[in-house]
C-alpha cells in the first residue's frame, strides 16, 4: 500500500469542537505526483474545521517514502528510539537510500526539495548558515528580523538561498564547488551518520560551531 493514514479524535484550537480527522502515518509517492504536490505543500499536515471552518497544522508522527529519488524522511519532533533502529536502516543504506528526520513541517517541505533536487543536504546547511551570517554581518540592525533563511535552488553550478525578514529579504547565490570545499575541509565535523535517521537542519548546524564550556 502506498498511503497508510488513521483516524483520531481532535479537538478544534479555534472553536473547541471535537471530531475526526484523518491523518498520514505513511506516504510513498512512487507514480503520485499528486500526493508528492500536497506533501511539499504541506497539505498532508493541514485539518479543516467542520464546525467553524478555520484550518490548521496538526504534525503527526510521518513516513515519507520517495523510491525515485532514494530518501526516507520521518517526521517527528521526537529521536528514533525505543528498537535498534540499525536494523531497519541498513539494508535502506545498501540499497542508496538517505535517512532523514524532521522536526517541522516547514523543514519537511524545504528536504523534500533540497534531495529531489539530488543536493547534499550539509552544503544546503552550510549555505543557509553562511547566508544569515553574511546577512547579519552586512545588515546589523535587521539581524533580529529574519523570520527564515531557506533553500531555493540548485542550478548551473550554484545554490539559490533566500534569507527572510517581515518586509523583505535577500537572495544569496553561492557556487556549489565553494561549499564542498568547505565540508572536505571539515569532514569529521560535517559527517552524518544516515543509520540513525539523523536531522539535518539549522539547529544541527549551529551546533556543531559551539564550543562546549571550558574548551574555548
Ligand atoms: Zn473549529
Amino acid at each position: 500500500m502506498s498511503i497508510t493514514n488513521h483516524e483520531v479524535e481532535y479537538k478544534c484550537p479555534y472553536c473547541g469542537e471535537t471530531f475526526t480527522i484523518t491523518v498520514y502515518d505513511s506516504i510513498n509517492v512512487k507514480d503520485d505526483q499528486d500526493m508528492r504536490d500536497r506533501s511539499v505543500m504541506g497539505e498532508v499536515f493541514q485539518q479543516t474545521c467542520p464546525h467553524c471552518g478555520k484550518q490548521f497544522m496538526v504534525q503527526n508522527e510521518l513516513t515519507y517514502i520517495d523510491p525515485d529519488h532514494k530518501f526516507i524522511l520521518f517526521v517527528s519532533s521526537k529521536p528514533v528510539a525505543g528498537f535498534d533502529v540499525r536494523k531497519v536502516t541498513e539494508p535502506l543504506i545498501r540499497q542508496g537510500y538517505t535517512l532523514r528526520r524532521c522536526e517541522t513541517v516547514a523543514e519537511f517541505t524545504e528536504k523534500i526539495q533540497i534531495l529531489e533536487d539530488g543536493v547534499d543536504d550539509v552544503l544546503a546547511e552550510l549555505a543557509k548558515y553562511d547566508s544569515y551570517i553574511e546577512f547579519c554581518d552586512n545588515n546589523k540592525d535587521q539581524a533580529k528580523d529574519v523570520t527564515a533563511v531557506e533553500y531555493q535552488k540548485c542550478e548551473n553550478g550554484v545554490m539559490k538561498i533566500n534569507v527572510k525578514t517581515d518586509d523583505k529579504g535577500m537572495a544569496f547565490i553561492i557556487p556549489i564547488s565553494m561549499l564542498e570545499e568547505e565540508r572536505d575541509q571539515h569532514k569529521d565535523l560535517y559527517h552524518v551518520d544516515n543509520e540513525t535517521f539523523p536531522c539535518v537542519n539549522s539547529q544541527w548546524m549551529v551546533s556543531l560551531f559551539e564550543v562546549p564550556d571550558g574548551k574555548a
